[in-house]
């Protein structure tokens, strides 16, 4: 590993630390504990999901409950662990009852998963629903529109390939949806292949602020 991300990956722990007692919204008020993320802090592959659930919340680990067994069952089919790729959500702390994230919650959060994304220097990062989606994207287009397609984005100042994939949690019960993710899947070792986008070939993205593209209903099941 060079000195840069040695470097960097220390920046990673050190910032997580400093989230460790984030006020910015009022979910710090029922969480166990922020979620920060987990993974390797080098991954090429970034996953990008919704909020912590139950089980995240008590575990301080995303992807914990179904919808991480699930997740875990699609990386082992191309090959991979979850130590192999970084996880993260838009939110940090869990929101009541799973509710859906509210605008300002995403607002107050989102500079935290920018700064994550800066450190880990992802070369895809794959989106897990409609919220991740939208945040990062910075379109109001839904998942159901938009999944399975790359796009080549400028993410805190970084050239990525964002590539929105359905949520698990939708996957788990919807057989056919399952089926969607999978063949969607497929397609990330391929996807990795491809050597990090240059800034100057990626399409602007998303504005850390305002984003009012997360405004728009979710057409997500609020199944975790
Ligand atoms: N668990 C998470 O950590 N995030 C989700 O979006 C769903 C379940």
């Amino acid at each position: 590993m060079s000195a840069v991300r040695v470097e960097e990956t220390g920046e990673l722990h050190e910032y997580e630390a400093s989230v460790a007692g984030c006020t910015r919204c009022r979910l710090a008020q029922g969480r166990t504990q922020v979620v920060f993320g987990s993974g390797s802090p080098q991954a090429r592959l970034m996953f990008v999901g919704e909020a912590p659930g139950f089980h995240e919340d008590k575990q301080g680990v995303p992807f914990v409950g179904q919808a991480g067994k699930l997740l875990e069952r699609l990386l082992g089919q191309i090959g991979l662990r979850r130590d192999d790729v970084y996880i993260a959500n838009v939110l940090k702390c869990r929101p009541p009852g799973n509710r859906d994230p509210q605008p300002d919650e995403i607002e107050a959060c989102e500079p935290h998963l920018f700064r994550q994304i800066e450190l880990i220097e992802p070369v895809v990062i794959a989106t897990l629903g409609n919220f991740a989606t939208k945040l990062l994207s910075g379109r109001p287009l839904g998942i159901t529109r938009v999944h399975g397609q790359e796009q080549r984005l400028t993410i805190a100042g970084r050239g990525v390939l964002l590539y929105p994939l359905y949520h698990p949690a939708a996957a788990l019960y919807t057989p056919a949806m399952l089926k969607v993710l999978e063949s969607d899947f497929a397609r990330l070792p391929a996807l990795l292949e491809q050597d990090a986008v240059p800034v100057a070939a990626a399409v602007p993205g998303p504005e850390p602020q305002p984003h009012d593209a997360v405004v728009a209903p979710a057409e997500q099941l609020g199944l975790f």
